[in-house]
């Protein structure tokens, strides 16, 4: 029996996946805050590494989950802070 399978393209994925491969060359070779060694050939390190892109100048940032931990505490106390003072500049984004 032969089915036919019909390759589904999503354009907008392969077009995502293409700036990502770009990004990849950039990426460093280590953690930012704590110089843990980055090995890009581990998958399990590639989905759980945090990687932050900057543009204007294009600035690539690589964080080991450790340190993204407790890069969100520090965000998520200073976001607390920011919210008891009842700052009306919130919710700019990147
Ligand atoms: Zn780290």
């Amino acid at each position: 029996m032969v089915r036919k399978v019909k390759p589904k393209k999503n354009k907008a994925a392969e077009k995502d996946l293409k700036q990502k491969l770009g990004l990849f060359d950039q990426i460093p070779e280590e953690c930012l805050a704590c110089a843990e060694p980055f090995d890009r050939q581990n998958r399990e390190q590639v989905m759980s590494w945090n990687v932050v892109v900057k543009r204007d100048p294009e600035v690539v940032r690589l964080y080991c989950p450790d340190c993204w931990q407790k890069a969100i505490s520090v965000v998520k106390d200073f976001e607390e802070k920011i919210k008891e003072r009842g700052s009306p500049e919130d919710g700019r984004q990147e």
